[in-house]
């Protein structure tokens, strides 16, 4: 599916590379659909349980999440994370990533690090969404679901955290694992990623 992702051979529109064949920066700048697919086989199972255990505590609550999760993953996570990955950079009105294909481009891209107010919003963000089947399913006393849940979830974290988030271009993001090297590299490469990072003192850049 090449119309559905950037041309592999073609850089980042922050990178200064004229090709991308032979390039040997550590981080995963082109996606493919095996990506896509590899996300949504780990992140799937995690929504349907929660969705089953919100639903069996009656509609509203589902209908509450799936609110809840739209509205985090399809606007706010775009604006506080996605807006600073290089990525975002890419023309085009929508996302075509590993993660949030398809998601509303709607701000402009910030090269620069996250600050510390997105950081709160993001990370609690998660935690709300995530968090948000666990009461229902302990009031509802419905323990074998609650373990798959939280299975599932551990699961998906886990396979995120080793597999995705080792070899994003992210840098910006709190769980980016790349290596200072590999880091260095990747700015090397991006000098108005680079020049966003070196402006950068360390307090809440906003
Ligand atoms: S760093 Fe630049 S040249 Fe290397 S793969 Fe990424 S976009 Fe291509
Ligand atoms: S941060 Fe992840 S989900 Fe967001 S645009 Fe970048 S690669 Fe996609």
């Amino acid at each position: 599916m090449p119309f559905m992702f950037l041309d592999p051979r073609r850089p980042l529109p922050t990178c200064s590379a004229k090709t991308c064949e032979g390039c040997r920066v550590g981080v995963q700048c082109h996606f493919r659909a095996t990506d896509l697919i590899a996300f949504f086989a780990v992140f799937l199972p995690t929504i349907l349980v929660g969705g089953m255990g919100a639903y069996l505590a009656g509609i509203w609550w589902l209908g509450l999440w799936v609110i809840l999760l739209t509205g985090y993953f399809g606007f706010i996570e775009i604006r506080v994370l996605c807006s600073h990955c290089p990525h975002y950079a890419e023309a085009g009105p929508t996302l075509r990533c590993w993660a949030n294909h398809g998601m509303p481009r709607l701000w402009r891209y910030r090269p620069g690090p996250m600050s510390i107010s997105e950081k709160i919003v993001f990370l609690g963000g998660l935690v709300v969404c995530f968090g948000y089947p666990i009461p229902l399913l302990l009031i509802g006393a419905e323990w074998f679901l609650l373990v798959l849940y939280l299975s599932t979830l551990f699961g998906f974290a886990m396979t995120l955290n080793r597999s995705f988030c080792a070899r994003c271009m992210n840098i910006a993001c709190p769980f980016n694992g790349v290596d200072e090297q590999v880091r260095t590299d990747f700015l090397g490469r991006n000098p108005i990623i680079a020049q966003a990072w070196n402006g950068f003192n360390g307090r809440d850049p906003e």
